[in-house]
């Protein structure tokens, strides 16, 4: 059986193909600069990384372009190969807690929920109706990056602000990265042979977010209302005291979504370093005496310690602790660092293990109290495996 993962931003298409008699992917593809002058994709398939510029002036384009370049470029012999495809889908609000095969009800409540995400809902919505259009007698599912923290408590994803807020607008606590989560704590189970843990889940990436999960299911998380809360990013502030904005309106004569979008597009390891977005380049700095490089890092391990200290109270201690995405896969440094600042609670990792990039490993030290696992995450994968338990 074949299975496509598509997600679709809002410039951007991304697809992988599986087998799922054995989970493989046949072919991956990006599709970049969908509705603005100058497209061009890359596809993966079979070692070889095959690139073409072609103008996509909207999804649909996009989506007729793929479905042709499988098919020429000998990747699947006909169309009626692919039996589902899995759209990742930013929000599912406080509706959905798992995936569910798209319906005409389906796509009203994601439209709904554009509201709260208005950046990412909207862009998915266009992927799904373009699939929708090329492939319409194909079971299609949602996958939400929201519903794994639909377990959490009131008291985690409740602000302190008047309650009318969180009644008439559901302005609360969602959470994000949430197939991540939900693929990593299924490998953390599958490895330690049970699923009864305590465990803390840093996705550091571009954006990045850390996730408290016992027994497989989320107890809080550091993402908010929007992807802008919690820690340290790429480029955005993680949590400020939000009187910050209106000092900044006034001073720089910025109106309020002004404002946010610093706080979003220029802040984080870009904002403190003024170098760069991409940890690499920011490390590069630090090795080359770059004082303000220093202090982005130095801020940026700070606040996902914050977070794993609060959630190791939280959750009364943790047998394993887990590092995924770009920075969590392929930064021994930052890994080294954050853990180093978690010795009183008795965590600790080996040196030579922890010089790993990319690959599942235990990196664990010998006298430490909790497991320390790199676990590469697979978004694509898990909306795949998602959509087979959907229309199997
Ligand atoms: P993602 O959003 O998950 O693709 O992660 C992107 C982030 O991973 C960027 O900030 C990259 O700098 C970071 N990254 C990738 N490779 C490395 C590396 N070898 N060391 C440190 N950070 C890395």
């Amino acid at each position: 059986m074949k299975i496509m993962s598509v997600n679709a931003g809002s410039s951007s298409l991304k697809f992988s193909l599986f087998e799922m008699s054995n989970e493989t992917c046949i072919a991956s593809g990006y599709f970049e600069r969908v509705g603005i002058e100058g497209g061009f994709y890359t596809i993966k398939f079979n070692g070889e990384k095959i690139k073409e510029e072609v103008e996509m002036p909207n999804h649909v384009v996009a989506v007729e372009v793929l479905l042709d370049r499988l098919i020429s470029l000998g990747i699947i012999s006909s169309l009626d190969e692919i039996d589902a495809v899995g759209h990742r889908v930013a929000h599912g609000g406080d509706k959905f807690d798992k995936s569910v095969v798209i319906t005409d009800s389906v796509m009203e409540d994601i439209r709904r929920f554009a509201e709260i995400a208005p950046l990412h809902n909207p862009a998915n919505i266009a992927g799904i109706e373009a699939v929708q259009k090329a492939l319409p007698n194909v079971p299609m599912t949602a996958v939400f990056d929201t519903a794994f923290h639909q377990t959490m408590d009131k008291l985690n994803y409740i602000y302190a602000i008047p309650y009318e807020y969180y009644e008439k607008y559901s302005i609360r606590k969602y959470g994000f990265h949430g197939t991540s989560y939900s693929y990593v704590s299924k490998k953390l189970a599958e490895i330690v042979g049970r699923d009864d843990l305590k465990s803390i889940i840093c996705h550091i990436g571009s954006g990045g977010s850390i996730c408290a999960v016992k027994n497989g299911k989320c107890v809080n998380t550091s993402m908010g209302y929007s992807p802008l809360d919690g820690i340290v990013m790429g480029t955005r502030s993680g949590n400020i005291d939000p009187s910050i904005t209106t000092v900044i309106m006034d001073k720089e004569g910025l109106n309020a979504s002004e404002v946010i979008s610093v706080f979003n597009k220029k802040s984080g390891l870009l904002g403190l370093s003024g170098v760069s977005n991409d940890c690499r380049d920011v490390e590069n700095g630090v090795k080359e005496g770059n004082e303000r490089c220093k202090l982005a890092i130095d801020k940026f391990v700070q606040s996902v310690v914050n977070y794993i200290a609060q959630y190791y109270v939280e959750l009364g201690g943790i047998d394993a602790l887990v590092f995924t995405a770009g920075i969590g896969e392929n930064g021994p440094e930052i890994r080294s660092q954050v853990v180093e600042k978690l010795a009183c609670l008795g965590i600790k990792i080996d040196s030579e293990k922890n010089n790993v990039r990319g690959k599942l490993t235990d990196i664990t030290a010998d006298d430490s109290s909790a497991k320390v696992f790199v676990i590469p995450t697979d978004e694509e994968l898990m909306i795949a495996k998602d959509t087979l338990d959907l229309v199997r």
